[in-house]
């Protein structure tokens, strides 16, 4: 019989049992449930390996949190 596997969204590493996983939910605001293959299946929905993958993807998400950026006192938009 065929296993599903699933694999981190952020790191690409394929999820063994004794693995923490966590699934991250789309919507308004950060949703993060534990790992079921019931969630993880549900399209729209991202896998991630840990916690460590878990912040990446919430650091992702900054950019759309943080949707008013300061503008320095030049005027200017600071490039990096
Ligand atoms: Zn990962």
């Amino acid at each position: 019989m065929f296993e599903t596997k699933f694999t981190c969204d952020i790191c690409g590493e394929v999820r063994k049992q004794t693995n923490k996983w966590f699934v991250s939910i789309p919507g308004q605001g950060i949703h993060i449930l534990g790992f079921t293959e019931k969630l993880a299946k549900k399209k729209g929905n991202s896998c991630l390996c840990g916690e460590k993958c878990l912040h990446v993807w919430v650091a992702s998400l900054a950019p759309i949190l943080h949707v008013v950026h300061e503008i320095p006192e030049t005027g200017k938009e600071v490039v990096q």
